[in-house]
């Protein structure tokens, strides 16, 4: 029997999304969502894009193609006004970070561009930056789950269908389809396609043939803090280096980040670490000292030990079932980079980059 689909898509956050939208273009698409769209990380991230990460700045993989893919989803996506094109500014936390950031921006002046303590007081008074900082031209901040809401819509009128409130418990393969076992309005369903990407971030713990990968996941809470309309801190660029801190709405809010626990048992922010990300935080932006909290949120950063890269292709021992995950803390350069190759890969599975390939741990 011909399956309706040729690929199922399960989880909607930014890898979902990021491919229903891609493989909408040629094929099929289901995507099945245990909850809701952006219902784990993605719907939590700071949505901070910043090519440029770690202490030393080092560009992250495939940067600037990432950078070109992430600008043609907003486009296919009609998302490009959701993403606030400022740079992000990133204060050096001591005199050998000032001088990796340097080595950074005279490697790539295309993309960065080195700021002396006495510009960044003149262009960002609010800033506390008495090492100088690196100025990430081509990075900014937007809001994760708009974006996700976006590459659904755009799937969804290339012909893709959505289904939320469907949790997958299963899944099995045959040589001619895959299949999945959904519980939906209290019935058990099974739906087949040609082939299962499987896209549920943190919840690869729950199913054993996942949790036997090299996959790692760490907890990130993050606190929305209020700011006055008429404080300067409401017109910054985003700012990383101790902690994050993203303009949320450019008039209202900044999302303060975040924590790195590699030993949790749930998903619930904790007061203890709201106190300790405002206070490191505060060491770039002094007025967060006095900031009014509005709320905080947690969710699962999956990676990679060993490559910090995502991962991507079929499980071990099949062909018809798939996953993309690992996405970090990077999540919104690298699903549109490696979505957009999905077809690519599918058809070929050769091509799939051996960095991101799924191994055995
Ligand atoms: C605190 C924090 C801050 C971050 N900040 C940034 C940032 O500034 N910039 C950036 O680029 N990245 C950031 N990230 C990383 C980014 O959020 C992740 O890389 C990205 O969201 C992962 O997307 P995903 O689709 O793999 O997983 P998720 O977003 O977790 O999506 C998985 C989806 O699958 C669904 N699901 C799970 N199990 C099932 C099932 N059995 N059946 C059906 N559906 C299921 C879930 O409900 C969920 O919607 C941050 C992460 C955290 C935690």
């Amino acid at each position: 029997m011909q399956s309706s689909f040729d690929t199922i898509i399960v989880g909607a956050g930014l890898a979902g999304a990021c491919a229903a939208l891609h493989l909408s273009r040629r094929q099929r698409v289901l995507v099945l969502e245990a909850v809701e769209p952006a219902a784990g990380a993605s719907g939590v991230a700071a949505g901070l894009v910043n090519p440029f990460m770690g202490r030393r700045a080092r560009p992250v993989w495939r940067f600037a193609e990432a950078l070109d893919t992430l600008e043609e989803t907003f486009a296919l996506a009609d998302a490009s006004l959701l993403y606030h094109r400022t740079g992000v500014l990133r204060p050096a936390a001591d005199a050998k970070q000032a001088t990796f950031f340097r080595e950074t921006a005279a490697a790539y002046p295309t993309y960065t561009t080195w700021n002396t303590e006495g510009l960044v007081r003149e262009h960002f008074p609010a800033v506390t930056a008495p090492h100088g900082a690196l100025l990430v031209r081509m990075g900014g901040g937007l809001d994760g789950s708009a974006f996700v809401g976006a590459l659904l819509e755009a799937a969804s009128a290339l012909g893709a269908e959505i289904r939320a409130q469907t949790r997958v418990y299963d899944w099995k393969e045959t040589n001619e389809e895959a299949v999945v076992e959904v519980a939906a309005s209290g019935r058990i369903e099974t739906i087949s396609a040609r082939r299962v990407l499987l896209c549920i971030g943190g919840d690869y713990a729950a199913f054993p043939e996942l949790a036997a990968l090299n996959l790692h996941s760490i907890k990130g809470q993050l606190v929305r803090v209020a700011v006055a309309a008429d404080s300067p801190l409401a017109s910054l660029p985003p700012l990383a280096g101790a902690g994050y801190i993203v303009p949320e709405d450019r008039t209202r809010s900044l999302v303060v980040g975040s924590s790195y626990e590699h030993d949790f048992s749930d998903l619930r922010p904790s007061p203890v670490q709201t106190r300790l990300i405002l206070k490191r935080a505060a060491r770039m932006l002094p007025e967060l000292a006095e900031a009014e909290v509005l709320d905080e949120k947690a969710g699962a950063r999956v990676t990679v030990p060993g490559t910090r890269l995502p991962m991507l292709g079929p499980l071990p021992g099949r062909r018809r079932l798939w996953l993309f995950t690992g996405l970090g803390s990077k999540g919104l350069l690298m699903a549109p980079l490696l979505a957009k190759s999905l077809p690519r890969y599918f058809d070929n599975p050769s091509e799939l980059p051996g960095e991101v390939r799924v191994r055995d741990s």
